[in-house]
């Protein structure tokens, strides 16, 4: 029996899960919220029953200490070094860490490299690393980055027409993100479909906070909607997505702000938040749309488009798509938002099913029996993959 942990570091948390592996079973879950902030909160699932606890945690290294320490005082488990490997997930890994690898001073190098293409990522991710390493010197970390599974895609489709010179000295190019749940998801639907995946062509619509759709031919990323950074793409809670670029220059000017400054506001007060002027949450912008709120609806109606021009493309791009899957909070909870993707693509074939759709958070066929694509609710795990390439490096 092998106890591996999967770790996310924030900038002020740590969410992990302990798993028991190859079984794939959650042994328990948690996370240390407000992280160098008074009155941090820990909060850990054992039986299904949530512990709290609020106390002062400084940094990453006591977090990570706490959590450890709990997991002992709760008979989880009887020593550090029950925890055969830890798997953190790192958001980026440019072109030179392209698949999940163990960490040692080299990869740190390397990451703090690249770290200025993911400041606001990287950094945390990298404290978290470093926490664990320092807490549990003897245990093997490895990192799985959310890029990897991208880096599959041809130049063509990575490469921004911009002067060459920016890839190749700058490294310029189109990344993507969320590569561990399109990967988790792909696979599931190839399996689910009882076709061998590389003969399996899947559209992934990861709707979450952040969000992105990814093009999966024959368990290869060829394309997503994600770039540089995870601001692009279709617009997202806080996140813009694909908007004009000289309309930048044009808000600085009328603005009065700086460059960084209207980037933050395309990263924090723009998408579901900037259009409906209510909140970034998809729960709340349902909820007013459906007591007649009209920019709340446009929120979800100018995504709704944008994700559809994804999908058509990538259809386009595939040759074909045996599936489209929805998945992550809005993916897996949002029955209206779902159908109202899956009706503007009728040209496609697709037809959803009502009675099939009224699910929320269970993997499921949503489309009707005579559809042209099947389409499915899936829900991801990204922690589960982070384990399998952990245990398959141990
Ligand atoms: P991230 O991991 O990117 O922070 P999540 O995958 O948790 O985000 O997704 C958050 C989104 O999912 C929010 O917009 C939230 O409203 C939506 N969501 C979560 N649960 C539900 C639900 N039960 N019904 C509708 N939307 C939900």
């Amino acid at each position: 029996m092998t106890k591996i942990m999967a770790v996310n570091a924030g900038s002020s948390s740590l969410k992990f899960q302990l798993l028991e592996m190859p079984e794939e079973k959650v042994i328990t879950s948690g996370l240390v919220e407000r992280i160098g902030m008074k009155d941090s909160v820990f909060t850990i699932k054992v039986n299904g029953e949530k512990l709290q606890l609020i106390k002062d945690v400084d940094n990453h290294s006591e977090a990570v200490k706490l959590v450890v320490d709990k997991l002992i005082e709760l008979e989880i488990i009887a020593n550090f070094e029950e925890i055969q490997g830890v798997g953190h997930r790192v958001v980026q890994g440019a072109s030179v860490l392209t698949h999940s690898v163990v960490i040692t001073q080299n990869e740190i190098d390397i990451l703090e490299s690249i770290v200025d293409l993911a400041p606001l990522h990287l950094v945390p991710n990298l404290t978290g690393i470093k926490a664990f390493m320092e807490i549990l010197p003897n245990v093997k970390q490895v990192a799985v980055f959310d890029t990897a599974f991208h880096q599959t895609m041809a130049e063509e489709a990575f490469l921004y027409a911009v002067p060459y010179d920016w890839y190749e000295r700058y490294s310029v190019r189109k990344y993507g993100f969320h590569g561990t749940s399109h990967q988790y998801v792909s696979e599931r639907v190839a399996e689910i479909l009882g076709k061998p995946l590389s003969e399996t062509n899947t559209i992934v619509c990861h709707l979450g906070n952040g969000a992105s759709i990814c093009a999966v031919k024959g368990g290869k990323s060829i394309d997503t909607s994600m770039g540089f950074t995870p601001l692009e793409g279709i617009p997202m809670g806080t996140r813009s997505g694909n908007i004009d670029p000289a309309i930048i220059e044009y808000m600085m000017v009328k603005k009065n702000k700086s460059a960084k400054e209207i980037i933050n506001i395309l990263n924090k007060l723009s998408g579901y938040l900037g259009v409906s002027g209510i909140s970034s949450d998809s729960r709340d912008l349902v909820s007013a749309a459906e007591k007649g709120d009209q920019r709340a609806a446009m929120a979800i109606e100018v995504q709704a488009k944008r994700i559809v021009d994804y999908i058509a493309s990538y259809y386009v791009y595939m040759g074909g798509a045996d599936a489209i899957v929805f998945t992550a909070g809005i993916g897996e909870n949002a029955p209206g938002t779902r159908a109202n993707i899956i009706n503007r693509l009728t040209v496609l074939g697709a037809k959803i099913d009502p009675v099939r759709n009224d699910c929320r958070g269970i993997e499921r066929l949503i489309s009707t029996d005579d559809s042209k694509i099947k389409v499915f609710v899936i829900p991801t795990n990204e922690e589960v993959m982070i384990a399998r390439d952990t245990m398959s490096l141990l």
